[in-house]
């Protein structure tokens, strides 16, 4: 058993907000955009003064791209956007983490989870594929009646998310944003792109309305992994107040004898924290003392927008085991 004094050992130090603050409705690029953002109009001007130049144009802003195509499949990188990867300090004082869920829900695997949740009184965040939520509403209101937040996990969790341009990641957002508020009545507060790779065009999208972007500190990989002795391992080496940890009650990977590795892995980790004294909040409980977190826009919803299709679950799960 893997003793509590090696995970306060490993508590971050010191812990901070990794996040650049801001006004929601504005737009406050990073350092590297802005950057990139001059590299580009010294290119132009070069070219309009002296086009005899252009080979030192075109090779600075290709340098620049490459840089850009290098950090983009990083996605805790904070170079094109403001990321948030773990619990600001007064969380960390508390001894809170976040468990974060992504890719449901899934009416397989979601009900499960919640029940482990309950029977540790412990409260987590659903990133949602909002196509999903439309298909099980019920399993959505659920999670909400439980006492946990859904946030956006974009409307189709297409694998091209990171090649959209402005106008295309932007419907894709609001789409999602209207889904998942219709449903959970209450309006997504982060987003977390689809394998969390995102590109410069997302963070003032997701700026302008108010939405934070969130990665993780931790994830246990349990949508490809299927031994869940690894992914526990990856989840609790070094766990500590302020951990965000990633997991998935959607597209998990299963076990040989055909069990979802999240469900084999719960109650372990569970078990863990509440040994350890750490407690798992939702985001918005985590960022409670942050100011940042009120006022997201919700797009007007486009007639017809929304369809949602009957479920056939009909209440949460009693059991662990899978729904055959
Ligand atoms: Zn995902």
């Amino acid at each position: 058993m893997i003793e509590s004094s090696r995970v306060l050992r490993g508590r971050p130090e010191p812990a901070r907000l990794e996040v650049t603050q801001r006004a929601p409705g504005g737009w406050t690029p990073t350092l590297f955009i802005r950057g990139t953002l001059a590299l580009h109009t010294l290119g132009l001007l070069m070219l309009a003064l002296e086009p005899a130049l252009w080979p030192w144009v075109l090779g600075g802003l290709a340098a620049n791209h490459v840089v850009i195509g290098v950090v983009v499949p990083f996605p805790r990188n904070a170079l094109i956007g403001a990321n948030i990867t773990r619990l600001p300090p007064d969380a960390v004082a508390r001894n809170e983490i976040a468990l974060t869920f992504d890719d449901g829900p899934d009416p397989a695997v979601t009900p499960h989870v919640l029940d482990l949740l309950d029977a540790h009184a412990m409260r987590a965040t659903f990133f949602c594929i909002a196509q999903n939520a439309l298909a099980h509403p019920e399993l959505v209101r659920e999670i909400v009646r439980r006492g946990h937040h859904v946030e956006n996990h974009s409307h189709g969790h297409s694998v091209g998310f990171s090649l959209y341009g402005y106008a295309r990641l932007s419907r894709e957002i609001d789409t999602a944003q209207v889904a998942l508020y219709s449903i959970a009545n209450r309006a997504p507060r982060f987003f977390r792109a689809p394998a969390g790779i995102r590109s410069p065009w997302l963070d003032p999208i997701l700026q302008r309305r108010g939405l934070r972007y969130i990665s993780w500190t931790r994830r246990g990989f349990d949508a490809v992994e299927c031994d869940p002795q690894r992914v526990l391992l990856r989840l609790t080496r070094n766990l500590a107040g302020g951990d965000v940890l990633l997991l998935h009650d959607g597209g998990t990977a299963q076990t040989r004898d055909g069990r979802p590795v999240v469900l084999e892995v719960l109650p372990a980790l569970l078990g863990y924290m509440r040994r350890c004294g750490l407690k798992s909040v939702t985001l918005s409980d985590g960022f409670l003392q942050d100011n940042q977190l009120v006022n997201c826009k919700i797009p007007q919803a486009s007639p017809g927008a929304l369809t949602t299709s009957a479920s056939a679950w009909t209440g949460p799960a009693r059991s662990s085991t899978r729904t055959p």
